[in-house]
C-alpha cells in the first residue's frame, strides 16, 4: 500500500519524496489502472519490446546498405524533417481534435494521456504506468506492416535499394527516440534519466504542453521543437510564447 507523498519511481531505480497526486488526477489514474492496465502487464517489458523492436529494424537497415551514394545519404535528414512534421501535424490535429476514422487518436492521447498527466502530476508511481505512455506493441507492428513495409516497396522500386533502407531505417529510429523522450518526460526529474542533458530542457517544453490551458495551443513537437518553432506554437523553456 502506497503511503500519501511518498511515491516509488521504479523506472528511476530510486525513492523520492513528492507531494501528493491531486485526488480527482489520482482517482482518474486508479480508475485507468483498473480498466487499462491488465494484471500481467509488465512496464519494463513493453519497453523493452518496443526498443528490441525499433532497434532490431534499424541494424537490419544498416546491415542491408551497400556503397550509398553521397545524395542518397540525404535521405536522412529529409526523412528526419518529415517525421517531425507527421509528429507535429499529428498530434496538433487527431490527437487533440476528434477526426473521423482517427477518433481512437484524440480518446487515446487527450481523453487518457493528458487526464493521466498534468502540468502538476507528470511523474510515472511505478513501472506499471508506463501503459499511459507508451505505444501499444501490438500498434508497432500495425504500423511497420501497414506503413513501413508499403514505404520500403515503393522506395525500393521506384527510387533505390538504399533510400529505402535508409528511410526505413530513420523512421524506426526516429520512432524509438520519440518513444524513449516521452517515457523519459514522465520519469522523476531527478532521476538518472530525468537528469541526462538535454532531457531536462525538453521535459519542460513538454510539461508545459500538459498544463491544460496550454496543451491545445502550444507544443505539439514531442521530440525536437522543429514543427512548433515553423508554426510559431512554441512555449519555450522561459515561458515564452512564440
Ligand atoms: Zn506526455
Ligand atoms: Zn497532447
Amino acid at each position: 500500500m502506497r503511503r500519501p507523498g511518498i511515491i516509488c519511481n521504479s523506472c528511476c531505480n530510486r525513492l523520492s519524496l513528492r507531494v501528493a497526486v491531486n485526488p480527482s488526477v489520482e482517482r482518474y489514474r486508479e480508475q485507468f489502472r483498473k480498466e487499462e492496465i491488465g494484471g500481467a502487464y509488465r512496464g519494463r517489458l513493453h519497453l523493452l519490446f518496443t526498443s528490441a523492436v525499433s532497434l532490431s529494424v534499424v541494424a537490419w537497415c544498416i546491415l542491408s546498405l551497400d556503397q550509398v551514394k553521397p545524395l542518397e545519404w540525404l535521405t536522412i535528414p529529409a526523412v528526419f524533417i518529415y517525421a517531425n512534421l507527421v509528429e507535429y501535424f499529428g498530434h496538433r490535429y487527431p490527437m487533440h481534435h476528434p477526426v473521423k476514422g482517427l477518433k481512437i487518436l484524440f480518446f487515446r492521447h487527450t481523453k487518457q494521456h493528458h487526464r493521466f498527466f498534468t502540468d502538476k502530476e507528470m511523474t510515472f508511481a511505478n513501472s506499471r504506468d508506463y501503459k499511459a505512455v507508451l505505444f501499444p506493441p501490438e500498434m508497432i507492428v500495425f504500423f511497420l506492416g501497414g506503413f513501413g513495409l508499403p514505404m520500403w516497396v515503393a522506395l525500393y522500386f521506384l527510387v533505390s535499394a538504399n533510400v529505402a533502407w535508409l528511410a526505413l531505417g530513420m523512421a524506426l529510429a526516429y520512432f524509438i527516440n520519440y518513444e524513449w523522450l516521452h517515457w523519459a518526460y514522465h520519469c522523476d526529474p531527478q532521476s538518472r534519466v530525468g537528469r541526462i542533458p538535454g532531457v531536462q530542457a525538453l521535459r519542460t517544453l513538454h510539461l508545459h504542453h500538459h498544463d491544460p490551458s496550454l496543451m491545445s495551443h502550444y507544443n505539439f513537437n514531442i521530440t525536437y521543437p522543429i514543427g512548433d518553432w515553423i508554426f510559431r506554437t512554441l512555449y519555450d523553456v522561459k515561458g515564452q510564447r512564440s
